[in-house]
């Protein structure tokens, strides 16, 4: 289980997150839904250690994971598949995978073999594509690659921040149906940042509303697809 409490984060003098509580539990998609510069990416750069935070803290399975740099995080068991992908267009994308346990890959090469040949085996695309370079794959396999890579080190949860961005429908279901295979068969936790409210809320176990730096709602589901606020705010329903 994931457990955020009390999570503040300034940048610069500006406060963008106030108090956030919120938890993921074991076998979990939960999404995280908010207008644009609600604090969405604030919040996962807070969380994969990219930002430190100024107050607050995170555990995850029992260990507290805040207060240290994102390398040190990452071995902790949270990985971040960052908004825009970053996808190395000059590598392939067999190095693009290795890249996501760099530093375990020298170390235990069996091991980034081993987690090589599961991505490429729930990912039959880039099987495909393995030796071509990453910036010669569309933005659909792009995507792809980028959770994959982020699947490379083990975690126990990878947060997602916008992977539906620039996507056209049927590849958008295509990524966050990947997620539930994930989860069903990694057993990874899952936090998934979207504006597309409306793909989040069919492959989210739980979600989150946050504005202006706070959650302002929680609920399964269910209950926030159902949700008049959510509806007129987020989905169009008036
Ligand atoms: P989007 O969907 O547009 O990415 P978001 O919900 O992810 O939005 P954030 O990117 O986390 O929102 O931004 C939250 C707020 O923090 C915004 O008001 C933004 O302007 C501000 N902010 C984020 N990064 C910085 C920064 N480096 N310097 C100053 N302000 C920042």
């Amino acid at each position: 289980m994931l457990n955020v409490q009390g999570l503040s984060t300034h940048i610069g003098k500006i406060q963008i997150l106030h108090d956030i509580d919120f938890h993921v539990n074991k076998g979990e998609i939960v999404a995280i839904i908010g207008a644009n510069g609600a604090g969405k990416s604030t919040l996962l750069n807070t969380l994969a250690g990219l930002i430190q935070p100024s107050a607050g803290t995170v555990t995850l399975e029992d260990e507290v994971i805040s207060g240290f740099p994102a390398n040190k995080v990452v071995g902790k068991g949270l990985s971040l598949v960052p908004e825009g992908r970053q996808v190395f267009s000059n590598l392939t994308v067999k190095e693009n995978l290795l890249l996501g346990m760099f530093s375990k890959y020298y170390k235990n090469k069996n091991l980034a073999y081993e987690n090589l040949n599961k991505m490429i085996e729930m990912f039959p695309n880039l099987n495909k594509h393995l030796h071509n370079l990453g910036g010669n794959l569309s933005g659909g396999e792009q995507q792809m690659l980028a959770v994959a890579r982020g699947l490379m080190s083990n975690p126990k949860i990878i947060l997602l921040d916008e992977p539906s961005m620039g996507l056209a429908p049927l590849v958008v279901k295509e990524i966050l149906d990947a997620l539930v295979v994930i989860k069903e068969q990694l057993g990874t936790m899952v936090i998934l940042v979207e504006q597309n409210v409306k793909a989040a809320l069919k492959v989210a176990d739980r979600a989150y509303v946050i504005d202006q730096g706070r959650i302002l709602l929680n609920g399964t589901r269910e209950e926030i697809s159902s949700n008049p606020q959510v509806m007129s705010a987020y989905l169009g329903v008036k």
